[in-house]
């Protein structure tokens, strides 16, 4: 298998994933003209589109890749039918095409519908989780989100972690602002920053390193817990990760 990685719009990537063949499915197309492009320049053959969620700027290209190829199955949660979803798909369905064989696992809280696509060690799960930070509460309760969390956390560590957006160098800023003292933390906030200096992306990240890195899965952490005002251990986990969410929306 071949990951690409497509930047697009401002901060999005869009993802293929591509086998030996050269087919390939097409995660998230923020836009159409940067997919086409790669299929033409690579000679990709799509064989289908997976969406996670009915954001514009995740499904913002199908109606252009459709024009191209009429008859690709877009697989999607409900809430993506009226963005051109022919397929939809719920928690645990498996979609089989070709080589490729993604379960299909519900994460609501960025929105009630949205889904991941996990085909090991691919993770492709849009909104949810980002490197060292998650997506905003939109539509579901902060206790989803952190179950959500919670069930990307129990895959396998070697995990990759393939987010929809570039938004770790502002991640790691408030992971410093909420762990000041965590040495992990300090360095690789340095290691991303000299990364966007040049340009470069900085995912797909393993869940090996968001486990280190990533204040939203720590909210077991007492020093964490202290440090954004809560007495350790005094409410619920979900109530931790609700009170740091909201840190962050107004950081
Ligand atoms: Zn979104």
């Amino acid at each position: 298998m071949k990951l690409i990685r497509l930047p697009a719009l401002s901060d999005n990537y869009i993802w293929l994933l591509c086998d030996e063949n050269k087919h390939c499915v097409i995660i998230d197309p923020a836009e159409s003209q940067p997919v086409i492009d790669i299929l033409a320049a690579s000679q990709l053959i799509p064989v289908a589109i997976l969406l996670t969620h009915h954001h514009h700027d995740h499904v913002g290209g199908v109606a252009g890749l459709l024009k191209q190829h009429p008859k690709l199955p877009v697989y999607g949660p409900e809430e993506t039918q009226s963005k051109g979803a022919t397929h939809i798909v719920h928690e645990n369905d498996l979609i089989e095409t070709g080589h490729f064989s993604f379960q299909v696992i519900a994460l609501p809280g960025h929105t009630l519908g949205h889904i991941a696509f996990y085909q090991a060690p691919y993770l492709f799960c849009g909104d949810t989780l980002f490197s060292a930070g998650c997506g905003r509460l939109f539509e579901g309760t902060a206790e989803q989100m952190f179950s959500s969390l919670g069930k990307i956390a129990s895959l396998p560590d070697e995990t990759l972690i393939c987010c929809a957006h570039e938004y770790t160098a502002a991640n790691m800023e408030f992971a410093l602002a909420v762990l000041p003292e965590n040495q992990t933390i300090r360095d690789y906030y340095k290691k991303i920053i000299a990364l966007r200096e040049k340009d470069q992306a900085t995912v797909p990240t393993t869940l090996k390193k968001e486990k280190k890195i990533n204040v939203f899965l720590n909210c077991h952490d007492i020093d964490l817990q202290k440090n954004i005002g809560i007495k350790p251990n005094s409410i619920p986990l979900y109530s931790v990760f609700q009170q740091l969410r909201a840190y962050k929306d107004r950081f």
